[in-house]
């Protein structure tokens, strides 16, 4: 094979959207391209000899914040066993301040931003000349019915066993400055009928999981509308065998056409990723984050209340300006709203993001090494930044597992941030780990704790064994919500009741 388009995903069920874009529109180089997909955690050494299996005179990885250590130590060993194979990089983590980064330095080629056009001219003039000059090339980004859809090149397996990963635009017109998306400075929509048609065509292959990545989904009503049309039109048609669709909404835009669309949709077969990342306006302001508070804490609402969907819901820690109390404050407004998943993160410094113009005046600190993680700033110090990351990870094996439903609420009580911070600075000292903490060893910890704070011990047993006896052999999903990831699918038990 001449040219190799390789990546190491997160996971296994990861599908690579941005190897199968440049798939699809190479051309006439298409036949002597193929994809070579690893996961992360692999031994660099096989890797090198995978690749190296399939003879290719060129390589093209896709850099990603997630891979890029690991993409580093592959492209050093692939220029000392193979110098000739030519390397091109691209991809969101080498598209910017890509001076200073080790894995540019080693590579021969370097394609900055959109690759979809740029890349196959590079390796049209690297294969036939004349051998191009330069090592950066800024990707040309073409009007999007320029660009060809890649969803055929989802194989059966993909299908099968995989995410796959759509889009039906691509930017966003917001600028929050922690964020990538914010230098899009707007969104781009495919062709809807074309966009359509090749959902039939994944649908009609089987394909019952979508998950879709543009970065505000509900933009545009109409289009939203006929997306959601078009799925609704398949569980009319196949209730037996329901899709499950998620998308990423911006939460204070819900229209009532985009409400009636919503409200028809039977539990189980939609989610929504919707971000906060904070209640502060103080800290929204600063961040350039535009967000109608009031109106998406009643989106959130009404979305608990009158629909079905999954709710999985953004708060970030570390936002320049945001202090514990406030940080603590927003979190407690967000989980009185009751979405089914609170995800918690840590700011992150994004390679190319505006956020580091705060760095002075917030002390903000980061972790030079990838993700970029927020070590500490002026209002958060490092101690108090390492418990919220502990209680990030305790908040995703306790709450947002789904494996505790009962007992989780007499560990929130009046007071949840607090409660579940005095919870997690213990359940760190009496583990010191956060990983590798078996299901029923942290059944018994949360058990021991409740009976701490006073709660009688037959009560903590009842509720512990509702919860974890009762769910974790439950079957990942009954009849009807095939497609519902397990997690999701324990949500919607424990609200059933
Ligand atoms: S956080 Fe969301 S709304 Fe803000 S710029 Fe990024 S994608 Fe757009």
């Amino acid at each position: 094979m001449t040219i190799l388009l390789s990546t190491l995903n997160a996971r296994y069920a990861h599908a690579s959207l941005g190897l199968r874009y440049l798939l699809a529109n190479m051309g006439d180089l298409q036949p002597v391209t193929s994809l070579q997909e690893f996961v992360i955690g692999a031994r660099t050494t096989d890797l090198v000899e995978k690749l190296l299996a399939h003879k290719p005179r060129i390589i093209g990885f896709g850099v990603y914040i997630w891979n890029v250590e690991e993409t580093t130590k592959l492209v050093a060993l692939l220029k000392r066993v193979a110098p000739e194979v030519v390397i091109i990089l691209g991809g969101p983590e080498v598209s910017y301040e890509h001076g200073e980064q080790d894995i540019v330095r080693q590579a021969d080629y370097l394609v900055t931003g959109w690759g979809d056009i740029t890349f196959p001219r590079l390796c049209r003039e690297v294969l036939r000349g004349p051998k191009p000059l330069m090592k950066v090339h800024a990707g040309e980004q073409p009007p999007l019915s320029d660009i060809a859809l890649p969803y055929a090149l989802y194989t059966d397996e993909d299908i099968a066993h995989r995410t796959l990963y759509v889009e039906a635009s691509r930017g966003c017109p917001f600028k929050c400055e922690f964020c990538l998306s914010s230098l899009d400075k707007t969104a781009w929509a495919f062709d809807l009928q074309q966009f359509l048609a090749e959902l039939e065509k994944l649908h009609a292959r089987g394909a019952r999981l979508f998950k879709f990545v543009d970065r505000t989904f509900n933009l545009n009503v109409k289009t939203s509308l006929a997306i959601m049309q078009f799925f609704l039109d398949k569980l009319d048609a196949h209730p037996e065998d329901p899709v499950y669709a998620h998308f990423e909404v911006v939460p204070d835009h819900l229209p009532d056409a985009l409400k009636e669309g919503i409200m028809r949709f039977p539990p189980g077969t939609l989610q929504f990723e919707i971000g906060i990342q904070s209640f502060n306006p103080e800290v929204q302001a600063l961040v350039s984050r535009r967000q109608n508070n009031d109106k998406a804490a009643d989106n959130i609402r009404w979305l608990c209340a009158h629909s079905q969907a999954h709710l999985h819901v953004d708060l970030i820690a570390g936002l320049p300006g945001e202090d514990l109390e406030s940080f603590a404050r927003g979190f407690d407004r967000l989980l009185a709203l009751k979405p089914h998943e609170i995800q918690f993160g840590i700011l992150k410094r994004l390679r190319g993001t505006p956020i580091i113009r705060h760095t002075q005046d917030f002390g903000m600190v980061y972790d030079p090494h990838p993700p970029y993680t927020i070590l500490a700033n002026d209002r958060i110090d490092f101690a108090t930044m390492q418990r919220l990351v502990r209680f990030a990870r305790y908040w995703d094996l306790v709450a947002n597992s789904g494996r505790f439903a009962h007992t989780l609420e007499m560990v929130l009580g009046a007071s949840p941030f607090a409660n579940f911070m005095a919870l997690s600075d213990w359940l760190y000292e009496n583990t010191d780990a956060t990983h590798r903490i078996a299901l029923d060893r942290l059944a018994g910890l949360v058990t021991k704790w409740l009976v701490l704070q006073g709660w009688p011990e037959p009560e903590v047993r009842t509720a512990m064994g509702g919860d974890y006896a009762g769910k974790v052999q439950a079957a990942p999903a009954g009849e009807g919500k095939k497609a519902v990831p397990q997690r999701q699918a324990r949500h919607m038990d424990s609200l059933a009741g």
